[in-house]
């Protein structure tokens, strides 16, 4: 079951329609966006109608956010800014508007932005609630920019911010991942949890030496978090445009995914922005819609699937409708479609991967080790290490037609090991899998029919990373495979 979301726009967003429509008469007064415009959702909603995924999810009516949870993360100041916007006329708004960066208020845009926050929450709460096992937010304004005092970017309210820390107060919840796949960086979420590592934050971001707006020194990958929360911020800077579906993927399974099946999340928020799909005129990336199937596939096994995509950038209308129903085709359990073009991470991509797994080398026990070693036997600890630096790259260069998985005896995996070796498989070949178990195994087969049916989300509980030896040994397999397996590269160096 899959959540759906639409703020509808009956309000601003129409309101702001309007006002382009205005354009040419109020040029000189208006302030108004040319690109964060009311169609990027009509044409989400299209498209999802298309693919006749709407009558597959459940859709929930959206609430405004109360001014007590804008104020989990805003300061009460900056709200009475915002709110004071409803009724400015032409040239105030103007003038606001030029009090921050690159921001166009409106008289409905305070309503807009309650709501897409409101949505943003109820969305939490139905996956908390076990309402539904995920679900998407399609929301707008976007929120990833904004900061405790200050609108950015075309954002006024931090949606996503504001539901992690909802989520902490609501459900006690002590480990929350946002992971920020737009490809701005979300530099307001980056500094409201700077200092706390009660949340993961990863972003990966168009940042050309700090050339890309918000061209912030803090957007590069030495920017670790501060104080408590150092290791907790999770910077992956792309220095060239261009990047593809082997850079995005090999980004997930060489940083993304060890350190956050260490970290163990609760709860999996999603800054879903669709600016990083090709197409973009804002990013000049080249991953196909394609690709956010699986990155959506990755995070469905953190957090016993809790996991919750809200809408932040994407401004090609047709790759962010078409991006958009890949990941809620995901989120409803359909076969992954084949990733396009060589799995071959490019120079730059690897870099930035070598460069970040440096920087965060000191506060995750899954980067501590590398080195040169001998490998023992497979042991559960060792298993993410194995799964995510060599199995799934392996799998991943390859691009299987089909993935057989032959599980016998006295193997040392435990089942929820195995269920998510298996799910993760589901990624490659369109999900075709055949697994050939044991007839001993009776309890395990159980468990794998209920996951290919869709019907069981594997997890691995109790975590402990791989002994010396393992890592070091994995490490030393990587470089004699890596000419061959080129998703194995973890290292422009
Ligand atoms: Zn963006």
């Amino acid at each position: 079951m899959c959540s759906f979301f639409l703020s509808r726009d009956t309000d601003g967003s129409l309101f702001t329609f309007i006002a382009k429509r205005k354009y040419m008469f109020v040029f000189f007064f208006s302030p108004i966006c040319e690109i964060e415009v009311p169609e990027r959702l009509s044409s989400c909603y299209e498209q999802l109608q298309g693919y006749n995924l709407i009558e597959r999810c459940t859709s929930v009516p959206v609430r405004e956010a109360t001014e007590d949870e804008i104020m989990l993360v805003h300061s009460s100041d900056y709200l009475e800014i915002v709110k004071s916007t409803e009724k400015m006329k032409q040239e105030e708004l103007r003038k606001i508007s030029a009090d921050f960066d690159a921001v166009y208020f409106h008289p409905t845009t305070y309503l807009c932005a309650k709501l897409a926050a409101g949505a943003t929450l109820e969305l939490v709460d139905a996956v908390m609630l076990g309402r539904t096992r995920n679900g998407m937010a399609l929301v707008r304004p976007p929120g990833h920019h904004s900061q405790r005092n200050a609108a950015n970017g075309f954002c006024i309210f931090n949606n996503v911010a504001i539901a992690a820390k909802y989520a902490q107060k609501k459900y006690g919840l002590e480990r929350i991942l946002i992971v920020d796949w737009d490809v701005h960086h979300g530099q307001g979420i980056q500094y409201i949890f700077d200092e706390d590592p009660s949340v993961l934050y990863f972003s990966w971001h168009r940042f050309e030496h700090q050339q890309f707006w918000p061209s912030l020194k803090e957007s590069d990958y030495d920017a670790v978090g501060q104080g408590k929360g150092k290791g907790f911020n999770i910077n992956v800077p792309w220095n060239k445009v261009g990047m593809g579906n082997a850079d995005y993927v090999a980004v997930f399974l060489h940083v993304l995914l060890p350190l956050v099946f260490e970290f163990d999340p609760e709860l999996v928020l999603v800054s879903a922005g669709f600016d990083s799909g090709i197409g973009d005129p804002e990013g000049q990336m080249c991953a196909t819609p394609e690709c956010f199937a699986h990155l959506t596939h990755f995070l469905m096994h953190l957090a016993k699937g809790k996991l919750c995509l809200v809408l932040e950038g994407g401004y090609h209308l047709r790759s962010l409708s078409e991006s958009v129903c890949m990941t809620i085709k995901t989120l409803l359990g359909d076969p992954l479609p084949r990733l396009s073009g060589e799995m071959a991470p490019c120079l730059s991509a690897l870099e930035s991967i070598h460069n970040v797994r440096a920087a965060h080398k000191t506060y995750w026990k899954c980067l501590l080790h590398e080195g040169n070693g001998r490998l023992k036997d497979l042991e559960t600890t060792t298993f993410i290490s194995a799964l995510t630096g060599l199995i799934l790259p392996v799998a991943y260069s390859y691009q299987p037609d089909l993935t057989v998985v032959i599980i016998g005896q006295n193997q040392s995996l435990s089942q929820n090991g195995i269920s998510l070796l298996i799910s993760l498989l589901q990624g490659l070949a369109q999900s075709q899998v055949l697994v050939l178990i044991q007839e001993s195994e009776s309890k395990l087969l159980q468990d794998v029919i209920k996951l290919l049916m869709g019907d069981f989300t594997p997890f691995l509980g109790n975590y402990t990373p791989a002994s010396k030896e393992n890592v070091q040994m994995l490490t030393e397999l990587r470089q004699q495979l890596q000419q061959e397996w080129k998703m194995l590269q973890c290292s422009g160096k």
